[in-house]
């Protein structure tokens, strides 16, 4: 399995489409300058060391997942400026076969804002040193080679690995369901490059809240699982500015289109409410203060004054 930054390309080379692409992701709308791009492989159809592979069509539902997912480096914790985001990825054809079909591979593209933080990291993607990508998802199926059994309802005997007849036993990740973060990893100078092995591996977080036994992982699960943590951890404190934004807006226009009601009971009530609740009452409180106060027509001091007719604009 080869899961690693490929080649980079400056910012001279982001094109109009990336640099399009890329905005659908972004608050403001960016410039060519201010983003650095590259592009990374993030796995293949290949039998990797576990006896899994990916079956193309696996790949070509990755590359839709894979999609607006963000991957960090070196374990560093979830930032902004230390952290690439995938904005476009493609299924490419390679020279060969396996298993009767065409040996490709899932790359991305992925960009990050250049700011003087990340500006060595940038220079080090730039210079071409290799670094691993570490990227995790999950499927619906694990069908074995030789018979078709889906091992996640009902495991068969076939071992990985194994030859009965002509064959040898693998299983295939089916039907992908979830793309996680992804993560870099430095690559040791002396290491042949892309030989450790940072495969798509399923990692079932469901069998593994289930196991009543002491479990381990593996340091590289341990990565995939802090860094999904991390995620969950950043996404979780966004939610919450969100809502308490919403909960200050409800008060706020409860204030205006219900001053009957006390300050206190309308902050008791946005307290109550579930998050999708608070969004539609401010939608409805937020077209009731607007029918409240309509904006002001333009003011045409001149020709009012002319008619004679110019009203108090402070006068509803
Ligand atoms: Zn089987």
């Amino acid at each position: 399995m080869q899961s690693h930054i490929e080649k980079t390309m400056d910012s001279a080379a982001v094109t109009d489409r990336q640099l399009e692409q890329i905005n659908r992701y972004t608050r403001r709308a960016l410039q060519k300058e201010e983003v650095f791009v590259f592009s990374l492989i993030l796995c293949d159809n290949q039998i990797d060391r576990d006896g899994e592979r990916f079956p193309r069509a696996s790949l070509e539902v990755l590359a839709k997942l894979f999609l607006g997912k963000t991957g960090i480096f070196d374990h560093s914790p979830v930032s902004l400026n230390q952290s690439a985001r995938i904005f476009d990825t493609q299924v490419e054809e390679l020279p060969g076969q396996v298993e009767g079909e065409p040996c490709c591979q899932l790359r991305a593209w992925a960009y990050m804002v250049r700011t003087d933080k990340n500006k060595d990291l940038i220079l080090e993607i730039d210079a071409g040193i290799k670094k691993e990508v570490s990227v995790g998802c999950a499927v619906a199926k694990i069908t074995c080679s030789i018979c078709g059994a889906d091992w996640k309802k009902e495991p068969c005997s076939h071992q990985k690995g194994v030859r009965y007849g002509d064959k040898v036993c693998h299983h295939r990740l089916e039907e992908p369901t979830d793309a996680y973060e992804w993560s870099f990893v430095a690559v040791p100078a002396q290491k042949n490059a892309g030989v450790t092995k940072q495969a798509c591996r399923p990692m079932d977080l469901e069998k593994l809240w289930q196991s009543r036994e002491t479990i381990s992982l593996t340091p590289q699960e341990l990565r995939e699982l802090e860094s999904r943590y991390k995620a969950l951890e950043e996404k979780a404190k966004a939610g919450e500015q969100y809502i308490s934004r919403l909960r200050g807006e409800v008060v706020k226009l409860l204030a205006i289109t219900r001053p009957e009601i006390s300050p206190a009971l309308a902050g008791e009530i946005a307290e109550r409410l579930e998050p999708s609740q608070l969004d539609e009452l401010q939608k409805s409180l937020s077209r009731a203060a607007a029918g409240k106060f309509p904006p002001a027509p333009q003011l045409c001091p001149m020709s009012c004054a002319e008619d004679g007719e110019r009203e108090n604009p402070f006068v509803i």
